[in-house]
């Protein structure tokens, strides 16, 4: 039996049936832009996330640019992010006219190192930073890194995009946080139907120039307050998010149940969430020599189970980052480690059969 990476096919009973009456209703009445689904998503979140405000956006990416645009970063400004990240945080810092630099990895959580961010920003004078929640987890310095910002009035955004659903502290990763982002890419933790992000704050002014941003610097229909672009999330897709929201506590329950399984039963080691987080299980970080890993990937390909090596490389190596990076601060960790970590399938309601059959490959 093969078993996937992932799977996204695994819908509740009665899910699909729910969705298909959803879209009849809607396309009936032309519900196609803002309205109900909009509003309860936004209230669901921000009362999932513990903040005041979501706004809904059109993607993660966009949801980072909006609160890089809203906070003020432009041209001109200098942004940190970890050398180790999807490559949308690299691109939204690009696309504001902002100058990136890379900071290091710890390998010890995998996210951006505490000492190198300190000294990064005694280099560079950075404007923003955005602190990426890579894997499902965050840092084992989070509060730190708020404190750090606040005080030297640097702006600091989460990059959520993975950590829907995660705790720290027993609250969620992005209460706390002064802007926040999601993504609903289908196969994230809150996955819709297709594109779709938010940004996340407490902070009534900037919740409110997002908005505006997002909706073409809108004051009213047709004047404008600001140069933004549109960036709506359609009706349907918060109605799927909505529906989606019904089940996120199984979904993540049974992820969770998957990385516990791994955790005891799975040979090769691994890198878990530090001290003080319930992670959501997005991804589950094996951990190999090189040379071992090769080796795991054939043993996975002849047993016909899914995996990915996320992510294969660092920022700072891309091509597409050489014209515009400002500078890489360390950057070995997120290389080496790019070389060395291996992700088993992991998606909701995977079965015992399946869970068994990923550990008892062997190379
Ligand atoms: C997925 C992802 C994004 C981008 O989200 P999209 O909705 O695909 O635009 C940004 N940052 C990280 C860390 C991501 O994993």
């Amino acid at each position: 039996m093969a078993v996937p990476f992932i799977d996204l096919k695994r819908f509740e009973p009665g899910f699909l049936v729910a969705w298909q009456d959803k879209v009849a209703a809607m396309s009936a009445n032309t519900a196609f832009m803002g309205g109900p689904e909009i509003e309860r998503l936004e209230t669901r979140l921000a009362s999932a996330s513990g903040v005041a405000h979501a706004i809904t956006c059109a993607n993660g990416t966009d949801a980072l640019q909006l609160a890089l645009r809203a906070c003020g970063v432009g041209p001109g400004a200098c942004v940190l992010l970890p050398d180790f990240t999807f490559w949308a945080t690299y691109e939204a810092i690009v696309n504001v006219g902002a100058s990136p630099v890379t900071v290091d990895i710890n390998p010890a959580d995998l996210q951006m190192d505490w000492e190198l961010m300190r000294k990064a920003c005694d280099l560079h004078r950075p404007a923003a930073i955005i602190l990426v929640h890579l894997y499902g987890w965050g840092s084992e310095r989070l509060l730190d890194f708020r404190q750090f910002c606040q005080e030297r009035s640097i702006k600091l955004i989460e990059d959520g995009a993975q950590s829907f659903g995660t705790h720290y502290r027993g609250q969620s990763i992005y209460k706390g946080a002064q802007l926040s982002t999601v993504s609903f890419y289908p196969a994230k933790v809150l996955g819709g139907a297709g594109d779709g992000g938010a940004v996340l704050t407490d902070d009534a002014d900037l919740a409110s120039r997002i908005r505006t941003l997002a909706n073409h610097g809108r004051a009213s229909h047709y004047s404008y307050d600001l140069v933004g672009w549109n960036s709506r999330l359609d009706s349907l897709q918060a109605a799927y998010l909505n529906l989606c929201m019904d089940h996120i506590e199984a979904r993540l329950s049974s992820r969770r149940l998957t990385a516990d399984f791994y955790r005891s039963e799975l040979s090769p080691p691994s890198i878990q969430p530090p001290e003080g987080y319930n992670s959501n299980a997005y991804l589950y970080a094996c951990i190999h020599e090189p040379a071992g890993r090769e080796r795991w990937i054939q043993a996975y390909q002849a047993a016909g189970i899914g995996y990915a090596t996320t992510y294969p490389g660092s920022i700072s190596e891309q091509a597409g980052a050489r014209e515009h990076l400002k500078d890489r601060v360390g950057g070995e960790e997120a290389v080496r480690l790019s070389r060395m970590l291996l992700n088993p399938p992991l998606f909701p309601y995977m079965t015992d059969a399946e869970r068994s059959e990923v550990v008892e490959v062997r190379p």
